[in-house]
Protein backbone atom coordinates (compact mmCIF):
# COMPACT_ATOMS: atom_id res chain seq x y z
CA UNK A 1 0.00 0.00 0.00
CA UNK A 2 1.05 3.76 -0.73
CA UNK A 3 1.78 5.79 2.07
CA UNK A 4 -0.35 9.12 2.10
CA UNK A 5 1.56 11.72 1.15
CA UNK A 6 -0.06 14.75 2.95
CA UNK A 7 -3.56 15.92 3.72
CA UNK A 8 -5.67 18.20 1.80
CA UNK A 9 -8.65 19.76 2.23
CA UNK A 10 -10.22 22.11 -0.14
CA UNK A 11 -13.16 23.19 2.42
CA UNK A 12 -11.95 23.97 6.43
CA UNK A 13 -14.98 24.33 8.15
CA UNK A 14 -13.28 26.14 11.26
CA UNK A 15 -13.50 29.90 11.97
CA UNK A 16 -12.15 32.54 14.89
CA UNK A 17 -14.62 31.72 16.72
CA UNK A 18 -13.89 28.00 17.32
CA UNK A 19 -10.64 28.84 18.81
CA UNK A 20 -10.93 30.73 22.04
CA UNK A 21 -8.55 33.24 23.81
CA UNK A 22 -5.27 33.41 22.06
CA UNK A 23 -6.44 37.16 21.59
CA UNK A 24 -2.82 38.46 20.29
CA UNK A 25 -2.12 35.16 18.50
CA UNK A 26 -4.89 35.62 16.51
CA UNK A 27 -4.68 39.10 16.15
CA UNK A 28 -1.16 38.26 14.49
CA UNK A 29 -2.25 35.95 11.92
CA UNK A 30 -5.34 38.14 11.34
CA UNK A 31 -3.26 39.81 8.80
CA UNK A 32 -2.12 36.63 7.03
CA UNK A 33 -6.04 35.97 6.30
CA UNK A 34 -5.86 39.49 5.24
CA UNK A 35 -2.81 38.47 2.65
CA UNK A 36 -4.69 35.70 1.33
CA UNK A 37 -8.10 37.30 0.35
CA UNK A 38 -6.44 40.55 -0.67
CA UNK A 39 -2.74 40.37 -1.88
CA UNK A 40 -2.80 43.19 -3.80
CA UNK A 41 -3.54 45.75 -1.29
CA UNK A 42 -0.49 44.91 -0.30
CA UNK A 43 1.99 44.12 -3.61
CA UNK A 44 0.28 47.06 -5.03
CA UNK A 45 2.01 49.54 -3.14
CA UNK A 46 5.65 47.11 -3.12
CA UNK A 47 5.20 45.52 -0.34
CA UNK A 48 6.29 41.77 0.42
CA UNK A 49 3.78 38.97 1.94
CA UNK A 50 5.56 36.89 4.55
CA UNK A 51 6.06 33.43 3.37
CA UNK A 52 5.60 31.97 6.36
CA UNK A 53 5.37 32.13 10.29
CA UNK A 54 6.07 29.61 12.95
CA UNK A 55 3.27 28.68 15.88
CA UNK A 56 5.53 28.32 18.86
CA UNK A 57 3.66 26.64 22.35
CA UNK A 58 3.12 23.83 24.10
CA UNK A 59 0.82 20.79 23.27
CA UNK A 60 -2.70 21.02 23.19
CA UNK A 61 -2.92 24.63 22.89
CA UNK A 62 -4.71 25.30 19.58
CA UNK A 63 -1.79 26.02 17.17
CA UNK A 64 -3.54 23.33 14.47
CA UNK A 65 -7.08 24.48 15.42
CA UNK A 66 -5.54 28.38 14.88
CA UNK A 67 -4.03 27.47 11.14
CA UNK A 68 -6.92 25.87 10.09
CA UNK A 69 -8.84 28.66 10.81
CA UNK A 70 -7.01 30.95 8.98
CA UNK A 71 -7.62 28.80 5.90
CA UNK A 72 -11.18 28.68 6.73
CA UNK A 73 -11.22 32.75 7.29
CA UNK A 74 -9.90 33.01 4.14
CA UNK A 75 -11.39 30.41 2.20
CA UNK A 76 -8.84 28.83 0.93
CA UNK A 77 -7.50 24.97 0.89
CA UNK A 78 -5.52 23.74 3.76
CA UNK A 79 -2.64 21.42 3.28
CA UNK A 80 -0.68 19.77 5.85
CA UNK A 81 1.38 17.13 7.09
CA UNK A 82 3.41 16.64 10.29
CA UNK A 83 7.46 16.72 10.86
CA UNK A 84 6.89 13.33 12.43
CA UNK A 85 5.63 11.47 9.91
CA UNK A 86 9.30 11.86 7.96
CA UNK A 87 10.85 9.39 10.96
CA UNK A 88 12.09 6.67 9.62
CA UNK A 89 11.63 7.30 6.51
CA UNK A 90 13.64 5.49 3.63
CA UNK A 91 16.02 7.83 1.61
CA UNK A 92 14.89 10.41 -0.49
CA UNK A 93 11.19 9.92 -0.07
CA UNK A 94 10.74 12.72 2.75
CA UNK A 95 12.20 15.05 0.01
CA UNK A 96 10.24 14.25 -2.51
CA UNK A 97 7.55 14.39 -0.57
CA UNK A 98 7.95 17.84 0.16
CA UNK A 99 8.34 18.36 -2.98
CA UNK A 100 5.21 16.90 -4.38
CA UNK A 101 3.22 19.54 -1.24
CA UNK A 102 4.57 21.97 -2.79
CA UNK A 103 3.85 21.59 -6.59
CA UNK A 104 -0.05 20.57 -5.47
CA UNK A 105 -0.21 23.36 -2.95
CA UNK A 106 0.86 26.36 -5.72
CA UNK A 107 -1.23 24.37 -8.11
CA UNK A 108 -4.21 25.24 -5.75
CA UNK A 109 -2.89 28.56 -4.82
CA UNK A 110 -3.94 30.69 -2.68
CA UNK A 111 -4.03 28.38 0.10
CA UNK A 112 -2.21 26.98 3.38
CA UNK A 113 0.63 24.78 3.62
CA UNK A 114 0.91 23.58 7.61
CA UNK A 115 3.91 21.73 8.97
CA UNK A 116 3.20 20.06 12.62
CA UNK A 117 5.75 18.77 14.59
CA UNK A 118 8.40 20.80 12.19
CA UNK A 119 11.18 20.11 14.80
CA UNK A 120 10.75 16.11 13.90
CA UNK A 121 12.31 18.23 10.54
CA UNK A 122 13.83 20.72 11.14
CA UNK A 123 15.77 20.25 14.26
CA UNK A 124 19.63 22.32 14.25
CA UNK A 125 21.42 19.94 12.09
CA UNK A 126 24.16 17.69 13.90
CA UNK A 127 22.50 18.31 17.30
CA UNK A 128 21.27 14.68 17.82
CA UNK A 129 23.70 12.02 18.70
CA UNK A 130 21.37 9.17 19.64
CA UNK A 131 19.86 9.16 16.41
CA UNK A 132 22.56 7.53 14.22
CA UNK A 133 21.89 8.90 10.96
CA UNK A 134 20.52 12.08 10.27
CA UNK A 135 20.93 12.07 6.77
CA UNK A 136 17.14 11.35 5.88
CA UNK A 137 15.79 14.18 7.83
CA UNK A 138 18.21 17.02 7.10
CA UNK A 139 17.69 15.96 2.78
CA UNK A 140 13.83 16.09 3.98
CA UNK A 141 14.83 19.98 5.99
CA UNK A 142 16.73 20.97 3.02
CA UNK A 143 14.66 20.17 0.47
CA UNK A 144 12.05 22.37 2.39
CA UNK A 145 14.31 25.27 2.64
CA UNK A 146 14.90 24.74 -1.46
CA UNK A 147 10.96 25.10 -1.75
CA UNK A 148 10.46 28.09 0.76
CA UNK A 149 13.46 29.95 -1.49
CA UNK A 150 12.24 28.63 -4.56
CA UNK A 151 8.84 30.23 -4.58
CA UNK A 152 7.64 33.57 -5.16
CA UNK A 153 6.44 35.49 -2.08
CA UNK A 154 3.76 36.77 -3.57
CA UNK A 155 2.58 33.65 -4.66
CA UNK A 156 -0.18 32.98 -2.46
CA UNK A 157 1.12 29.90 -0.50
CA UNK A 158 1.66 31.17 2.85
CA UNK A 159 3.17 28.33 4.87
CA UNK A 160 2.18 27.98 9.15
CA UNK A 161 4.30 25.30 11.08
CA UNK A 162 3.96 24.65 14.57
CA UNK A 163 6.82 23.36 17.42
CA UNK A 164 6.20 23.59 21.28
CA UNK A 165 10.50 23.95 20.89
CA UNK A 166 11.18 26.47 18.96
CA UNK A 167 15.03 27.03 20.47
CA UNK A 168 15.86 23.47 19.25
CA UNK A 169 15.23 25.04 15.69
CA UNK A 170 17.88 25.23 12.80
CA UNK A 171 18.54 28.60 12.30
CA UNK A 172 17.98 28.35 8.51
CA UNK A 173 14.74 28.14 9.07
CA UNK A 174 14.00 31.44 11.05
CA UNK A 175 16.01 33.42 8.16
CA UNK A 176 14.06 36.29 6.65
CA UNK A 177 12.02 34.94 3.56
CA UNK A 178 11.28 31.45 5.20
CA UNK A 179 9.71 31.45 8.84
CA UNK A 180 9.93 35.30 9.74
CA UNK A 181 7.39 35.45 11.94
CA UNK A 182 7.37 33.69 15.39
CA UNK A 183 3.42 33.80 17.30
CA UNK A 184 3.45 32.49 20.82
CA UNK A 185 0.85 30.53 21.92
CA UNK A 186 0.75 29.93 26.03
CA UNK A 187 -1.21 27.61 28.32
CA UNK A 188 -4.51 29.51 28.56
CA UNK A 189 -5.09 31.82 31.90
CA UNK A 190 -8.16 31.39 34.21
CA UNK A 191 -10.55 33.88 32.30
CA UNK A 192 -9.02 31.98 28.65
CA UNK A 193 -9.75 28.96 30.32
CA UNK A 194 -13.67 30.00 30.57
CA UNK A 195 -13.86 31.01 27.05
CA UNK A 196 -12.35 27.41 26.10
CA UNK A 197 -14.92 25.83 28.03
CA UNK A 198 -17.92 28.02 26.50
CA UNK A 199 -16.43 26.70 23.05
CA UNK A 200 -16.69 23.12 24.07
CA UNK A 201 -20.20 23.08 26.75
CA UNK A 202 -22.12 24.42 23.71
CA UNK A 203 -22.97 21.20 21.84
CA UNK A 204 -23.65 19.38 25.68
CA UNK A 205 -26.71 19.41 27.36
CA UNK A 206 -26.15 20.41 31.10
CA UNK A 207 -27.26 20.15 33.95
CA UNK A 208 -28.58 23.62 35.54
CA UNK A 209 -25.50 22.92 38.73
CA UNK A 210 -22.95 24.06 35.99
CA UNK A 211 -20.98 26.57 36.11
CA UNK A 212 -18.12 27.76 33.69
CA UNK A 213 -16.48 29.89 36.21
CA UNK A 214 -16.22 27.31 38.51
CA UNK A 215 -14.87 24.77 35.82
CA UNK A 216 -12.44 27.25 34.46
CA UNK A 217 -10.90 27.67 38.48
CA UNK A 218 -10.84 23.90 38.92
CA UNK A 219 -8.80 23.55 35.91
CA UNK A 220 -4.93 25.26 36.05
CA UNK A 221 -2.60 24.04 33.83
CA UNK A 222 -4.96 22.32 31.48
CA UNK A 223 -4.38 23.00 28.04
CA UNK A 224 -7.05 23.87 25.61
CA UNK A 225 -6.96 20.16 23.75
CA UNK A 226 -7.52 18.86 27.71
CA UNK A 227 -10.50 21.21 28.26
CA UNK A 228 -11.87 19.50 25.30
CA UNK A 229 -11.32 16.18 26.54
CA UNK A 230 -12.90 17.14 29.89
CA UNK A 231 -16.30 18.48 28.17
CA UNK A 232 -15.96 15.30 26.52
CA UNK A 233 -15.28 12.96 29.01
CA UNK A 234 -17.83 14.52 31.61
CA UNK A 235 -20.78 13.64 28.55
CA UNK A 236 -19.25 10.03 28.17
CA UNK A 237 -19.82 9.69 32.04
CA UNK A 238 -23.63 11.11 32.38
CA UNK A 239 -24.13 8.72 29.35
CA UNK A 240 -22.38 5.52 31.16
CA UNK A 241 -24.90 6.97 34.18
CA UNK A 242 -27.89 6.69 32.01
CA UNK A 243 -28.24 10.76 32.83
CA UNK A 244 -30.46 13.52 30.49
CA UNK A 245 -27.73 15.79 31.27
CA UNK A 246 -24.58 16.31 31.74
CA UNK A 247 -24.11 17.89 35.71
CA UNK A 248 -21.41 19.28 37.82
CA UNK A 249 -20.16 15.96 39.59
CA UNK A 250 -19.69 14.72 35.98
CA UNK A 251 -17.52 17.43 35.26
CA UNK A 252 -15.81 17.07 38.40
CA UNK A 253 -15.39 13.25 37.75
CA UNK A 254 -13.80 13.98 34.26
CA UNK A 255 -11.67 16.70 35.70
CA UNK A 256 -10.21 13.93 38.23
CA UNK A 257 -9.74 11.84 35.36
CA UNK A 258 -7.76 14.04 33.38
CA UNK A 259 -5.39 14.72 36.22
CA UNK A 260 -4.75 11.07 36.51
CA UNK A 261 -3.99 10.65 33.16
CA UNK A 262 -1.73 14.04 32.69
CA UNK A 263 0.17 12.55 36.23
CA UNK A 264 1.16 9.50 34.63
CA UNK A 265 2.07 10.81 31.39
CA UNK A 266 4.15 13.47 33.34
CA UNK A 267 5.83 10.57 35.42
CA UNK A 268 6.71 8.83 32.02
CA UNK A 269 8.67 11.72 30.32
CA UNK A 270 10.68 12.53 33.73
P1 LIG B 1 -0.07 19.73 19.42
O1 LIG B 1 1.14 20.56 19.71
O2 LIG B 1 -0.27 18.61 20.39
O3 LIG B 1 -0.23 19.34 17.98
P2 LIG B 1 -1.91 21.92 19.06
O4 LIG B 1 -1.40 23.12 19.76
O5 LIG B 1 -1.80 21.84 17.59
O6 LIG B 1 -1.33 20.64 19.76
P3 LIG B 1 -4.68 21.53 18.62
O7 LIG B 1 -4.52 20.26 17.85
O8 LIG B 1 -4.97 22.74 17.84
O9 LIG B 1 -3.41 21.76 19.51
O10 LIG B 1 -5.76 21.38 19.76
C1 LIG B 1 -6.39 20.14 20.01
C2 LIG B 1 -7.86 20.36 20.32
O11 LIG B 1 -7.98 21.05 21.58
C3 LIG B 1 -8.56 21.25 19.32
O12 LIG B 1 -9.07 20.51 18.24
C4 LIG B 1 -9.67 21.86 20.18
O13 LIG B 1 -10.74 20.95 20.31
C5 LIG B 1 -9.01 22.00 21.53
N1 LIG B 1 -8.44 23.34 21.72
C6 LIG B 1 -7.13 23.63 21.92
N2 LIG B 1 -6.96 24.96 22.07
C7 LIG B 1 -8.18 25.52 21.95
C8 LIG B 1 -8.66 26.86 22.00
N3 LIG B 1 -7.84 27.91 22.20
N4 LIG B 1 -9.99 27.07 21.82
C9 LIG B 1 -10.82 26.04 21.64
N5 LIG B 1 -10.44 24.76 21.59
C10 LIG B 1 -9.14 24.49 21.74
Amino acid sequence: SKAKLFDKESKINVSFKDVAGLAEAKQEIEEIVAFLKHPDRYTKLGGKIPKGALLVGPPGTGKTLLAKAVAGEADVPFFSMSGSDFVEMFVGVGASRVRDLFRQAKAKAPCIIFIDEIDAIGRARGKNPNMGSNDERENTLNQLLTEMDGFDTNSGVIILAATNRADMLDSALMRAGRFDRQIHIDLPNLKEREEIFKVHLRPLKLGADVDVKFLAKQTPGFSGADIANVCNEAALIAARGKKNEVTKQDFLDAVDRIIGGLERKSHVIT
